[in-house]
């Protein structure tokens, strides 16, 4: 259902999901013949978007990719910080520039080929070549014209508004500063500008970008909550302490770095030090004999944040043999190192049960498809 394809050079991916939500925007009262143009038009405005991008990136030195996916295009090259603050701003631009050529050329066109009396604006407004929802009588022609103005000027406007991860949103990003720090106040003016537009846009009617932009904002918001933890763990000198616990446990002071990631999980802030203290914590509990506790700190991470390996050892250590096969199956399916020999083990010590059954009899399924295979062993 991918479509791939080479223009100019440069990788062209289509998801079957572009076609789909091309589809649902231009359905409307312009009915069949609307959305037979509409499509083509869209497809060729956000690709001629993404080149721009693509294009500018590749004079830049980089390996442009582009996908077109459900929320639009997408130009993957190298990073932003390989490229520095100029050029970078100058790859972001690119793309709605690419739109504003194309959008004045087709303008162009339609103005110089549409008939009658009046201006250039009231021949192509006649013919209905300035509005997205053109009456019945419109022409196929006149039809494209106008989505292909709309798309790509009105888009390409839309798209410069600074809200990340728009491209906008990216050229402030570079402006103030760059980095963590440019990331940082963009995302601030994101969250204060994205549900302003997203508001705006509502009530202009224009649904699909007021989601865009609501969406938008809420996930900068999120990232940018997230950032501060991190920031805040930073400052209070939580990863150096982290660094000590972790040294502690290498060098077998089990008491030590438990304690001390124990200490770290009451204060800490972010994600990432929390799910790194309870690990040492599991890891030096379970090993001084208190797998109790170690299973303890891994259950209170966010599900699916927990090592499967080490929960299994935490489990099998207290007897729930038939709970830790089901960890370290899963370690299995990721290609743990001595993940087949501990969930042999638990599965033996489990006995007879409905869950090892289960368990016994997808490992069979596995094994004929041939997968399952432990790395490194
Ligand atoms: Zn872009």
């Amino acid at each position: 259902m991918e479509i791939r394809f080479r223009i100019a050079g440069i990788p062209v991916k289509i998801l079957p999901a572009f076609w789909l939500v091309s589809l649902l925007l231009g359905w409307g009262p312009g009915g069949f013949k609307s959305v037979v143009v509409w499509i083509p038009c869209v497809f060729v405005g956000v690709l001629c978007h993404e080149l721009g991008h693509a294009l500018v990136a590749r004079r830049f030195g980089g390996k442009p990719e582009i996908t077109l996916y459900a929320m639009g295009g997408l130009t993957h090259t190298h990073e932003r910080a390989a490229l520095g603050r100029w050029r970078s701003i100058a790859v972001s631009l690119a793309g709605a520039g690419a739109g504003f050529l194309l959008g004045a050329l087709t303008l162009a066109v339609a103005a110089a080929v549409s008939g009658g009396d009046g201006t250039a604006i009231e021949r192509l407004q006649r013919a209905g070549a300035l509005t997205l929802s053109p009456g019945a009588q419109a022409s196929p022609l006149a039809l494209a014209a106008g989505y292909l103005i709309w798309i790509n000027l009105g888009w390409g406007a839309v798209n410069l508004i600074p809200v990340l991860p728009f491209d906008g949103g990216n050229v402030v990003r570079e402006l103030l500063g760059g980095g963590e720090q440019g990331w940082l106040r963009a995302a601030w003016v994101s969250v204060i500008a994205g549900p302003i537009v997203a508001v705006a846009a509502f009530v202009s009617g224009w649904t699909w970008a007021g989601l865009l932009f609501g969406l938008a904002a809420m996930q900068t918001g999120r990232e940018l909550m997230a950032q501060w933890r991190r920031l805040a763990d930073k400052r209070d000198g939580l990863y150096e302490r982290m660094d000590g616990a972790a040294k502690a446990l290498h060098a077998g002071e089990l008491e030590r770095a438990a304690a001390e990631a124990e200490a770290i999980l009451r204060v800490a802030r972010g994600a990432g030090v929390k799910q790194g203290a309870a690990h040492i914590v599991a890891f030096a509990r379970v090993q001084a004999g208190r797998p109790d506790l170690g299973l303890a700190a891994l259950e209170a991470l966010p599900a699916g944040e927990a090592d499967d390996m080490l929960l299994g050892v935490c489990l099998l250590e207290m007897g729930r043999a038939d709970e830790a096969a089901g960890h370290f199956e899963v370690a299995v399916v990721h290609g743990e190192e001595r993940s087949r020999e501990l969930l042999e083990e638990a599965l033996e010590q489990a006995g007879d049960s409905d869950r090892t059954r289960e368990i016994r009899a997808r490992m069979r399924a596995r094994e004929e498809a041939g997968e399952g295979t432990p790395r490194g062993e």
